[in-house]
């Protein structure tokens, strides 16, 4: 299918939810929202679309991205004869469904202008995108406009400070991943994405860092040593990626073939060899993976506390009413055991012994 982000952890996550809601709870599973930070043109936008696996966020080598776009990925239950259908709604146009997603690009590009204006003018009023499909986890990502220092169009004066206001309102949230993106061919030590991201996240505990344009660095050096951390270390380490050039963009290639040049260019660099672990948008999606399991596995035993609370409460409600409450405890007692099971699949999932865990 086309949606490498969260594919492994989509069934379980989904599983859960069907335990919670039988049991009558409201506990559900809050995923973290996923931030790209960068300078401008870094290639944000770049990955987080290649990351979805569609064609939809307005790209380009000036600045395209001038409003937070906060894109809702909602997951749709797959139809049995596979007449799948993904589209989009925006929260500024309610009644109107996007099933082609040119066209949701150039929603997006008018509906900043509306805003914006057409003269590369900033705003921090949000665009909110949701996009309703069977291959997506429940999940949002935040594209935000890149860091510029010199103003142009109408953007005022103080245009970074702006920015850089705008970038940590979002990433200060200790919930956010930062997906700290720098393009291979500038100084990662003057990187305004590590910059940043190290300031919202000094243990450096939700910050991955992404080098894009592996692809036009200078003749003759290439990331080895960026990737392997030996530059700037990270605790959560670098993923190095090769995404659509501009090129590419116009000429209409798709993400499909852009993921099979991606892979066949770091298969033919020996450099890179022996990197697997940091190589690629795959790579990239299944370490955001890693990361989100890692997380339900934080959270779970707080939510079974939470189940079990609201078991008793029911069982005491059925007492002073002089019911026998058997059955429901039972069942309770029953889907408490799957959880737990649950709890210790996610264990050995995060420790990467047991990557695509059967959810029979
Ligand atoms: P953003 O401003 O950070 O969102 O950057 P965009 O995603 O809009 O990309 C800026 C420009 O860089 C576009 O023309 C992209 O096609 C190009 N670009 C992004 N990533 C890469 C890459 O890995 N390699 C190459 N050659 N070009 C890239
Ligand atoms: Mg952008």
């Amino acid at each position: 299918s086309s949606a490498p982000l969260g594919s492994s952890v989509i069934s379980l996550v989904n599983r859960l939810q069907d335990i919670f809601a039988r049991v009558g709870s409201q506990s559900t599973i809050d995923l973290p929202q996923v931030a790209v930070v960068g300078s401008q043109s870094s290639g944000k936008s770049s990955v987080l679309e290649a990351l979805v696996g569609r064609d939809f966020l307005p790209r380009g080598n000036d600045i395209c991205t001038r409003r937070p776009l906060v894109l809702q990925l909602v997951q749709t239950k797959r139809k049995p004869d596979a007449s799948d259908d993904e589209y989009g709604e925006f929260l500024h146009l309610p009644a109107k469904k996007f099933h082609d997603f040119s066209d949701i690009r150039r929603e997006i590009q008018a509906e900043t202008d509306r805003e914006a204006g057409g003269n590369k003018g900033v705003s921090d009023k949000q665009i909110r995108l949701k996009i309703f499909s069977p291959n997506v986890l429940d999940i949002t990502l935040v594209d935000l406009p890149g860091i510029t220092k010199v103003p142009v169009g109408d953007q005022p004066s103080d245009i970074e400070a702006r920015i850089r206001t705008m970038i940590m309102s979002y990433i200060k949230t200790p919930t956010c991943l930062i997906l700290a993106v720098t393009p291979a061919n500038s100084d990662l030590a003057n990187s305004d994405a590590l910059q940043m991201a190290g300031i919202a996240d000094p243990d450096g505990n939700r910050t991955i860092g992404v080098i894009t344009k592996l692809d036009i660095m200078d003749r003759g050096t290439d990331a080895r040593n960026l990737l392997l951390g030996k530059v700037i270390p990270l605790r959560l380490g670098y993923v190095g990626v090769v995404n659509r050039s501009q090129e590419d963009i116009q000429m209409n290639r798709s993400i499909k073939d852009a993921l099979v040049a991606e892979e066949k260019f770091f298969r033919s660099r020996p450099v890179y060899s022996g990197l697997a672990d940091s190589c690629g948008v795959p790579q990239l999606a299944k370490k955001l993976n890693q990361i989100l399991a890692q997380h339900i596995k934080a959270v779970l035993p707080g939510l079974r506390a939470r189940i079990s609370t609201s078991l008793v409460a029911v069982a005491k409600e059925h007492a002073s009413y002089g019911e026998i409450t058997e059955s429901k405890a039972g069942q309770g007692a029953l889907l408490l055991n799957i959880l737990s099971k649950y709890c210790e699949a996610f264990s050995s999932m995060v420790e990467g012994k047991n990557e695509e865990m059967s959810t029979s």
